[in-house]
């Protein structure tokens, strides 16, 4: 079916893009794919978000037993908050997840606590709601080049670290397409280069690692994908280029937080270097200086996670250092 509402929107080959309405429109989405009357979802949202992914279902008159994988890219809250509620609604669902990230699932005890005390409890209700944990006997876990069918088509299993250790990414083979959780960065649609996407690290604490994420960019090329489903937020083409962009600006994201003195490596000072090279960046993109200010505006949370992320990269480094 290819009606459009404001939060659905159909990407062709089976893919629907739903906007989980995670803080504000357009920074979140999760994936329906759909085939031979089998559905999968990648990405949930947040508890949140659960009852929109059911509506999208009833919308393209799916029975909720039709689901049966949902694919949480990695344990985040914006990616795998929704699962525990989904299975309890999703009869013949299994829940896929990369084994770094089962056991936060399972028992969401430590992942919840670690949220919170950056959010506090009453922001942590209003953005995240109750996390369901989830039953170990409906958990599969996705080690890399796992393959589960899906109607006709086979969704193939991709470690994807760089972003966090426990993220993985799903080969779609029917669409030449990844969905990259957060391991392709971030490219909002309201925020674009001259004459492609702008995509951008996402740094979020508490597991980047450049080095990682570099040679995840290359298993990803050795796909020759056509298009990547991002979660923040929706499909891009142009893959080659834009990967060569997001190399480019994780390189550089970590050589400016490396490149301060030890002394200075606050939140404060690493997000004002962060918005600083934001700037210069979507300046060469040729943005004059109200679409300048709307993009950092537009990127003004991820500067903050940024941040946060880069800061604790760099005590890792420390700590590491002979
Ligand atoms: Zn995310």
């Amino acid at each position: 079916m290819l009606t459009s509402t404001g939060w659905l929107t159909p990407l062709g080959h089976g893919v629907h893009c739903i906007d989980t309405g995670y803080q504000r429109p357009q920074l979140a989405a999760a994936y329906l794919v759909v085939d031979a009357g089998e559905a999968a979802f990648i990405d949930t949202g947040t508890a949140r978000s659960a009852e929109r992914l059911l509506a999208a279902l009833e919308h393209l008159g799916l029975e909720r037993r039709a689901v049966r994988w949902i694919c949480p890219t990695h344990v985040h809250l914006d990616h795998a908050g929704g699962a525990g509620v989904l299975l309890q609604e999703l009869p013949q669902a299994r829940l896929v997840v990369h084994p770094r990230g089962a056991r936060h699932l399972v028992d969401p005890g430590r992942l919840e606590a670690g949220v919170r005390s950056v959010y506090g409890d009453a922001e942590f209700e209003r953005l995240f709601g109750r996390i369901v944990p989830a039953p170990a006997a409906r958990v599969v876990e996705a080690g890399d080049g796992l393959e589960l069918p899906l109607g006709k088509r086979v969704l193939g299993f991709v470690d994807t670290p760089g972003h966090a250790r426990h993220h993985y990414s799903v080969w779609d083979p029917a669409s030449r397409g990844f969905f990259t959780g957060d391991s392709f960065g971030l490219a909002y649609p309201e925020v674009c280069c001259a004459d492609r996407p702008f995509v951008f690290p996402t740094t979020t604490p508490v597991q980047f690692d450049p080095e990682a994420w570099d040679q995840t960019l290359d298993r990803y090329l050795a796909r020759r994908p056509e298009r990547m489903y991002l979660t923040h937020f929706g499909m891009v083409g142009q893959v080659p280029a834009l990967a060569a962009d997001l190399r480019r600006r994780i390189a550089a994201v970590a050589e400016l937080a490396r490149g301060l003195p030890r002394a200075e490596r606050s939140i404060s000072a690493l997000r004002g270097k962060l918005a600083e090279y934001l700037a210069t960046e979507l300046e060469s993109c040729g943005l004059g200086a109200q679409a300048l200010e709307a993009a950092l505006r537009t990127f003004a949370m991820d500067l903050d996670l940024n941040a946060q992320g880069l800061q604790v990269w760099l005590q890792r480094l420390d700590a590491q250092a002979p």
